[in-house]
């Protein structure tokens, strides 16, 4: 046994796993946004990174990765046709989640986040489910003629008679990036906007997503985050489809990420929007320590195996 264990040294092939990682390699969602492509190579580069990140007993945490098990469920089919692509990823999230695990889909674009949605809707038909986007945008565009797109997936949430919009957060996003009109969509259907400026002051984000956090499990059963890496300011973020100079910190999204991984009912969590051709290393470190924190968070929770 190595002396230095490693994140990747535990992820097992296949989708057994308490944490099942699973690839969206997609960006024409992002495309029919009007966003720069390269979201698709996301998941690819995301692995590579793996290798080089994270203590698998972690000494400053206390938590010792190793009383989970991670697994690695490969990437959703990358020559599809883009709604059967969405099709695909809904059925092989809703099978993680049927086999007890807990789905940590990485893309591509932020339209991969309607599809689990809707696995974990489909999923749990007798549970109320509460959702989380963290995003500098609300993510919820009309289609355009007839094609879901990263602008849209909580749109489509909305529209799902199974969902209550009172049991949606919109968290640290940013009124340059929102117009009027889909801020009030969101609210008219009863959902939340957490504005980047209600967090941005010392360590309130943390604080603020635990919080948000609390508020949904008290409603109720089961929880969706889904955390948009353009959330993060661009300077700790620079290689995401649509950067954003002002935004949370490093620091802030892997306390959020341990935080989602730690509460008991979070049952999925999404990650979009990483674009390795804007920029590869700092990005990928930051998205497979978003990982590596979600997992020390899952690792946390009392009775996990
Ligand atoms: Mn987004």
């Amino acid at each position: 046994m190595s002396d230095d264990p490693r994140l990747a040294d535990i992820i097992r092939h296949g989708q057994e796993g308490t944490v099942v990682l699973l690839g969206f390699p997609y960006d024409a969602g992002v495309a029919i946004n009007g966003g720069r492509p390269g979201a698709c190579h996301g998941p690819e580069k995301f692995r590579s990174w793996i290798g080089r990140y994270g203590t698998a007993d972690n000494p400053e945490w206390n938590i010792d990765l190793t009383r989970i098990t991670i697994g690695d469920a490969g990437d959703i089919p990358a020559d599809l046709p883009l709604d059967q692509s969405h099709t695909a990823l809904t059925e092989k999230t809703a099978s993680i989640i049927q086999n007890g695990g807990i789905p940590f889909v990485v893309g591509g674009g932020n339209d991969q986040s309607w599809p689990n949605a809707r696995a974990l809707l489909d999923s749990k038909p007798d549970r109320s489910i509460g959702v989380i986007n963290i995003d500098a945008h609300l993510d919820v565009r009309p289609l355009k003629d007839g094609q879901a797109h990263s602008g849209s997936p909580f749109r489509l949430l909305l529209e799902d008679p199974r969902f209550s919009g009172s049991q949606f957060i919109e968290f640290a996003a940013q009124g340059s990036q929102v117009s009027r009109e889909h801020a009030n969509y969101v609210r008219e259907r009863e959902g939340q906007i957490i504005w980047y400026s209600e967090v941005a002051r010392g360590d309130a984000a943390a604080q603020a997503f635990r919080s948000a956090l609390g508020r949904l499990a008290w409603e109720c059963d089961s929880l969706f985050v889904s955390f948009d890496l353009d959330s993060i300011r661009s300077s700790d973020a620079p290689g995401v489809s649509c950067p954003g100079i002002m935004g949370l910190r490093a620091k802030e999204a892997f306390e959020m990420a341990f935080n989602a991984g730690a509460h008991p009912k979070v049952d999925l969590f999404d990650l979009s929007e990483y674009n390795p051709l804007i920029e590869d290393e700092r990005t990928g470190r930051l998205a497979v320590g978003i990982f590596y924190h979600f997992c020390l968070g899952v690792a946390s929770r009392r009775g996990v195996s």
